[in-house]
């Protein structure tokens, strides 16, 4: 295990925390420190300099403006860019999947550009995709059912170099039928709830890229309890 801190970098919460997915962050820092394992959140904010030193890098969803807004800045100020050349870990939610991607069109029918850090592209379905979702890890990633709650008008579809991150049972995830990505240690999903808090699976398997130890078990009832009780809402 690295004596060093671990530094998670919330990435424009002020732009992207609509949807509350900052929690993403709380709970890498938290999972970590019950642990032993010296952790600490690192804010960007909107106009400040993106550093390309952090280990994960967490970008939460927002709406079209935001989301817009966001990737001026990060193709401005490319540290997650760099970073990930360096094999950071990355977390994307919604718009965070969407902005990942090589473009993305909007509900306004304006494209823009991405950060090209995905083989994707994504673009407005016919109607807003709202409500729990429920999917099945793809190609064994990670143990346990996907749970979390989507609300987004975008779809988006991979190229071959990206990997879907689970199959969808209930919901739309990234087109009704795959739910999320996986392109080297970047894991992109358009769940929120936030996704980390209800699938701890996923929030040990960051930790175990960004640390390269698998983590020791936890338990939390209190968790467990809550993830049960979302999965069978969704059922
Ligand atoms: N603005 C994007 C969409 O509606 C992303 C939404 C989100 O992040 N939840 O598709």
């Amino acid at each position: 295990m690295s004596e060093s801190t671990i530094q998670i970098a919330l990435v424009l919460p002020d732009l992207l925390g609509t949807y509350g997915d900052f929690g993403n962050a709380v709970v890498l820092e938290k999972r970590m420190t019950w642990r032993g394992i010296k952790a600490e959140i690192v804010p960007i904010n909107y106009g400040q300099p993106v550093p390309d030193s952090c280990d994960i890098y967490v970008v939460g969803g927002g709406e079209d403006t935001a989301q817009t807004l966001a990737v001026k800045h990060l193709r401005e100020h490319p540290g997650l860019q760099r970073a990930v050349t360096k094999n950071a870990v990355v977390l994307g939610v919604c718009a965070g999947i969407q902005i990942f991607g090589e473009s993305f069109t909007r509900a306004d029918n304006i494209t823009h550009p991405g950060m090209g850090l995905i083989d994707s592209t994504s673009h407005a379905g016919g109607s807003r995709a709202i409500g729990e979702v429920l999917a099945e890890p793809a190609n064994g990633l990670f143990e346990g059912v996907l749970t979390g709650f989507e609300n987004h008008q975008g779809r988006t579809v991979l190229g071959p170099a990206a990997r879907p991150l689970a199959h969808v049972k209930v919901g739309t995830g990234n087109d009704g039928s795959v739910e999320g990505a996986v392109q080297g240690r970047i894991l992109c999903t358009y769940l929120h709830g936030p996704v980390l808090p209800r699938n701890p699976q996923l929030a040990d398997l960051l930790i175990e890229w960004a640390t390269g130890t698998k983590p020791a078990p936890l338990d939390l009832p209190a968790v467990s309890a809550m993830r049960a009780e979302r999965v069978k809402a969704a059922s």
